[in-house]
């Protein structure tokens, strides 16, 4: 299985990235992806993979961050997604959704920031890894907008939640859909209408991506402790029940959608 959205690049791996990186690795994990969500985390992201031939990394500035993404940050993007384990420009998008810690950033400023985002993608014919929180109609927008320059196979939309319409208009673009842990949890995401499983019941297995968004959503049953890219597997399991596959069938065909996706 591959986990193309973590974040061991944050800073609760700071003391032990590296054992959370070897038991994914000796439970069958073949790649892990760190994703930066500003220049600093890109960079640091960067780093790790070039410690470990199993490791890549996706290089972006995330809508939280959009108001101050620093000076010259396309530059500074552009050069680190120049180095050849960077696999994507992410995780870039918007996201409407007030939280405790971070309030919404202008939604104008976001859509500024993930456009520079989605020519810099094509600039260096990169697919793109797109955070979507409660602003999913806006996002298929953009990216129509943009269709002339999304590569064959766009990217994905990762931790996906939404609307029915939104998944279809996802998929009619191209684009990959990933799950995480939280596709364990009981009930609906906060703010939606439809169930992570019927999203993943919905979605061909053909486009199918799994990941752990490591450390957060960590899946059942070790809610309430950080998560680590080893969980990928409980992910992989819980969409072969849902899906009543086997759980090789959704590790190879998942497996082979990320390396399809990003070359790797
Ligand atoms: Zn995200
Ligand atoms: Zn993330």
């Amino acid at each position: 299985m591959i986990d193309v959205h973590c974040h061991l690049n944050f800073e609760s791996f700071k003391k032990d990235s590296d054992a959370a990186i070897k038991r994914a690795l000796s439970q069958g994990v073949r790649s892990i992806i760190n994703v930066g969500t500003k220049i600093d985390s890109s960079q640091k992201a960067v780093e790790l993979s070039e410690e470990y031939d199993e490791l890549y990394a996706i290089v972006g500035v995330h809508p939280h961050h959009a108001d101050k993404p620093g000076e010259n940050w396309i530059q500074n993007l552009e050069e680190l997604a120049k180095n050849k384990k960077v696999v994507a420009i992410g995780e870039v998008g918007l996201d409407y959704f007030k939280y405790l810690s971070n309030g919404i950033v202008e939604p104008k400023v976001q859509k500024e920031v993930f456009e520079k985002q989605i020519e810099l993608a094509h600039r260096l014919n990169l697919p793109l890894q797109i955070h979507n929180r409660h602003a999913g109609e806006d996002i298929i927008e953009i990216l129509k907008h943009h269709k002339n320059i999304l590569r064959d196979a766009p990217g994905m939309f990762h931790c996906f939640a939404g609307s029915m319409e939104i998944l279809r208009g996802a998929l009619d673009l191209g684009f990959y859909i990933g799950f995480d842990g939280n596709i364990t949890y009981k009930g609906l995401p906060p703010g939606e209408s439809v169930s992570l499983p019927d999203i993943a019941k919905a979605t061909p297995i053909d486009r199918i991506v799994t990941e752990t968004d490591s450390p957060f959503l960590t899946p059942e049953p070790h809610r309430g402790t950080r998560n680590e890219p080893a969980y990928v597997i409980i992910v992989g399991n819980f969409i072969a029940e849902i899906k009543s596959l086997t759980f090789e069938e959704v590790r190879d065909q998942t497996t082979q959608n990320a390396m399809d996706l990003f070359g790797i």
